[in-house]
């Protein structure tokens, strides 16, 4: 038997920009190609000039290499099956065209708009949908004339009911009240993407068309074409909607849905974006949630594709990325942060960091790394590394134990603070050393003595372990740091 070798597409119209919700079905398409070392087609359909956005087909191709969804044949790359833009494949359609009207399964629209409107005045009146078929026109001749001036109709070949197999959805029916004689080619030239999509995956040798659940409702339309020409059509595989996060609506950007270069720009890894999107309507029947790309290539079933809505919760992919954060080690995520950076021109190291090293940068990171849900939080969690803060008087009063203290004993413990450090050889070791014997030299409880140190350390409400923070801000800007404290906050507090 010849086995066919797997050929997936990604088949987006440029007109507009793409989402992650469009993106999953490039991602789908692509691991079932990978897993089955098949090919993954792009295929740009540009045949609606009027909606198309400038700008957008850049955006696919940026996106798509992000995610790492390197395509084997399509724009730049090239392939047998050039041009692989729609629009400069017109030739091709009107072969498939003319083959069609030769065949007697097609013919060429003779009526004006306004017969059009009056037709459709009839089926009204006599409450029937309208249907062009009914209103097919008589050709006397058998051999057809078509000039392409006039827009090209498919002869439906047989009104019948058609039923087919969804990989996922199991078997699908419609009656013959789907089928029509609808437009091949335009009055322009162009053709419809009813026909240009089944000619191109012919011609591609496409053996598994991915989409979303919008197509079913014009599956026997589809069907009618293959049996007019004659082929066999691919397999088909519906991938579920992707509902906003509350439900019913359908996925919108208010819902934080955002083009897959936005989430780059942000600071989100590809692999989570990767993991997230996979399970945008699969799982693989266990609880684990976090997936290497491997993983995932190992585990992803066709079988497993979900029929029921899935859900988009931005939350989920933020945790996601915080898992993925964690997992890579210290130097492949500080240089995933440079090139990112770079990449985007996303400034996510704050500003003041520029004066500093790659080493110091990295121990910050490796202070950092445990909560770190994406780099553009960077500057808000780190700030206080590079530059002093100015100081911030709410962290005391919001801080139920240090409000208690009179502006006296918060000199006095600051100033003790100052003399153990010192002393101290700033190592996490030496510097927790200090520290404790400072809680019993002023019998403060931690969270006190801590509290305060940390806040006239760093002026941020959060930030990782103090012996680890002082140690990477190192003696000197320790002590300056509690000396400001001392004079600043008092004039503060006196105004
Ligand atoms: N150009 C269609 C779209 O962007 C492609 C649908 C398909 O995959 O067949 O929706």
């Amino acid at each position: 038997m010849l086995v066919m070798s797997v050929r997936t597409r990604f088949a987006p119209s440029p007109t507009g920009m793409l989402h992650v919700g469009a993106i999953r079905t490039a991602l789908f398409a692509w691991i079932i190609a990978k897993q089955n070392n098949g090919d993954f087609i792009l295929r740009i359909e540009d045949t609606d000039k009027k909606r198309e956005v400038k700008g957008a087909v850049e955006q696919i191709k940026e996106s798509l290499k992000w995610l790492g969804l390197e395509w084997h044949e399509g724009p730049d790359v090239g392939g047998e099956n050039s041009p692989y833009f729609q629009s400069q494949r017109l030739d091709i359609y009107k072969k498939y065209a003319r083959q069609l009207l030769e065949a007697g399964h097609a013919y060429p629209d003779p009526y004006t708009q306004e017969q059009l409107e009056e037709f459709r005045g009839q089926s009204k009146n006599s409450n029937k949908p309208f249907l062009f078929r009914d209103y097919r026109p008589e050709f006397s001749d058998k051999s057809i004339e078509w000039d392409e001036t006039k827009p090209l109709r498919l002869k439906v070949p047989e009104v019948k009911p058609y039923s087919w197999q969804d990989e996922v959805r199991g078997k699908l029916s419609a009656g013959p009240e789907a089928l029509d004689d609808f437009i091949l080619i335009k009055a322009d030239g162009f053709p419809t993407y009813n026909f240009a999509h089944i000619v191109d995956d012919y011609e591609m040798k496409i053996t598994h068309v991915i989409r979303g659940e919008e197509f079913i409702s014009s599956m026997p339309k589809f069907l009618s074409v293959y049996d007019a020409l004659g082929w066999q059509p691919p397999k088909f595989i519906t991938l579920p909607p992707v509902l906003g996060k509350n439900g019913g609506k359908k996925l919108s950007k208010r819902e934080g849905a955002m083009s897959v270069l936005e989430y780059r720009d942000q600071g989100y890894l590809k692999e989570a974006v990767f993991n997230f999107l996979s399970s945008l309507g699969w799982n693989d029947g266990t609880n684990q949630e976090v997936y290497s790309i491997d993983e995932i290539l190992n585990a992803f079933s066709i079988e497993r594709i979900q029929k029921s809505p899935a859900r988009f919760e931005p939350e989920k992919l933020s945790w996601l990325n915080g898992h993925h954060i964690r997992s890579k080690s210290i130097e492949q995520l500080f240089e995933t942060i440079k090139n990112q950076g770079l990449e985007t021109g996303a400034k996510f190291w704050p500003e003041a960091a520029g004066k500093f090293d790659n080493a110091y940068k990295t121990q910050v990171l490796k202070l950092v790394q445990e909560r770190l849900k994406h780099f553009d939080e960077l500057p808000q969690l780190t700030k206080f590394f590079f530059e002093d803060q100015p100081i911030d008087l709410e962290l005391i009063k919001n801080n139920k134990q240090l409000s208690r203290f009179s502006m006296d004993e918060i000199k006095a413990l600051l100033k003790q603070t100052i003399d153990a450090l010192e002393q101290s050889d700033f190592s996490i070791a030496g510097l927790t050393d200090s520290l404790n014997n400072l809680l019993q030299q002023t019998s403060q409880k931690p969270g006190v003595l801590f509290s305060l140190v940390r806040i006239a350390t760093t002026w941020a409400p959060f930030s990782p372990p103090l012996a680890e923070t002082l140690a990477v801000l190192g003696k000197e800007t320790t002590i300056r740091r509690l000396n400001i404290a001392i004079s600043n906050w008092e004039s503060a507090t006196r105004n």
